[in-house]
């Protein structure tokens, strides 16, 4: 046992980090996941309404597809750096069905490793060190992780309730608009769950054009929506194909989130810079995969529509609950999340463990999101409806 003390030293002093990863900030959700793994220790039935991880399983057409794809040996080599013609195409097929849109599959559709890919990898194409990204707070953490890695310095847009979580674009200092390359968005927006209309986006076309900024739209959950709420792709409103890309994902609209397939449309130019990254660290998606994919975007869409009914079903169940103990929250067009207010004399960290502790219920604090963050949690809808109604019924005995 002691002979291996010197080697233990020697591993120790060879590995010091980079100050990137020293000066991340406390990463809150493997404490919440420590504290829901103490709590099954304890023997506690954990209802885990924290990760936004649909528990549903991909459709079996698609799985089918990457099956009979995955033993054809012409698929086991590398794939191509952009994504294959056919997966672009489908890509294309899909924005022209969805939305109208019209892209050309040669140089306006490059194929990610999902879209988390495509978001950290993209400041390294735009960001020179000290230059500034624009990022909402709270959000999901890569945007303004992604630019620091870069060397990159993010300038926090806050996205309060009075706006309808949207960033006031007008109070972003000219000085700092006139520094900033890249913009980062996300509607319908997780955590907050709320939804953009098209005159935003064109607000956001203006502000980019006249300061020569990058607009990147987040859009994986375009095909969550309710009650017949369309969400709009950055990409409809007039000028947004000179300025933008957006940054789609088959993780939830197939509930295809294992599979690590996404695409990345928009302006040919800011693509083939995020190309010339990707080109140099990763060496594309699985073509198996790919086909699968093309399965999914060029098939049936029933599968979609049976999602949005249970993601519904589930999204009422909860809100009726929640405003049933008189905690306030908004009821989502779209995105599979409740951003609830949480009560009186509580923060978004002391509810949190206020209801893993009293009813074995994992939510997120909203400070995991942002400092924009505190005053809410958020509750996801991708546990199973039964598991839900469970929480509701021990929230009302809290
Ligand atoms: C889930 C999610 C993603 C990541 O999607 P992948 O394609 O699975 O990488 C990106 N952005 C937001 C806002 C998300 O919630």
């Amino acid at each position: 046992m002691t002979g291996n003390n010197h080697d233990t030293h020697k591993n120790h002093n060879s590995c010091t980090y980079a100050d990137r990863i020293v000066s991340l900030p406390p990463y809150l959700f493997a404490a919440i996941d420590r504290a829901k793994e103490d709590a099954i220790k304890k023997g506690v039935d954990v209802i885990d309404l924290g990760v936004g991880d649909p528990d549903m399983p991909t459709p079996p057409h698609i799985i089918d597809s990457l099956s009979a794809s995955a033993r054809n040996p012409e698929r086991h080599q590398y794939p191509s750096y952009t994504g294959m013609l056919s997966f672009r195409e489908a890509a294309a097929g899909w924005y022209r069905d969805v939305f109208s849109i019209s892209l050309d599959p040669d140089c306006e559709v490059l194929a990610l490793i999902g879209s988390k890919e495509g978001l950290a990898h993209i400041p390294l194409a735009f960001l020179n060190p000290g230059d500034v990204a624009l990022v909402p707070d709270p959000a999901y953490p890569v945007y303004r992780i992604g630019t620091t890695f870069a060397g990159g310095v993010p300038y926090t847009m806050p996205l309060l309730p009075d706006l309808g979580f949207l960033p006031d674009l007008a109070a972003i200092p000219d000085d700092v608009a006139d520094k900033a390359k890249l913009i980062f968005l996300n509607y319908p927006n997780n955590p907050t769950a709320a939804v953009a209309d098209r005159s935003f986006f064109r607000e956001v076309v203006d502000f980019a054009s006249e300061h020569e900024i990058v607009v990147v739209h987040d859009n994986p959950y375009s095909e969550i929506v309710f009650d017949g709420y369309r969400a709009p792709s950055l990409l409809s409103v007039p000028g947004a194909m000179d300025v933008g890309i957006e940054m789609h994902s088959l993780s939830k609209t197939y509930n295809m989130t294992g599979w690590r397939i996404g695409f990345a449309v928009g302006n040919a130019e800011i693509l083939a810079g995020l190309g010339k990254v990707k080109t140099n660290i990763d060496s594309g998606a699985f073509e198996a995969i790919q086909e699968a994919a093309i399965t999914a975007l060029t098939g049936p869409s029933d599968c979609i529509r049976e999602m949005q009914k249970v993601y519904t079903e589930r999204r009422d169940l909860l809100l009726a609950g929640l405003r049933a103990i008189g905690i306030n929250a908004a009821a989502p067009k779209a995105t599979f999340y409740i951003w609830a207010e949480v009560p009186d004399g509580r923060t978004s960290l002391s509810f949190s463990s206020e209801l893993l502790e009293k009813a074995g219920i994992v939510a997120t604090p909203g400070v995991g999101f942002g400092e924009y963050g505190e005053g809410y949690v958020r509750f996801s809808l991708t546990s199973k409806t039964e598991r839900i109604g469970e929480a509701v019924d021990r929230m009302h005995a809290m």
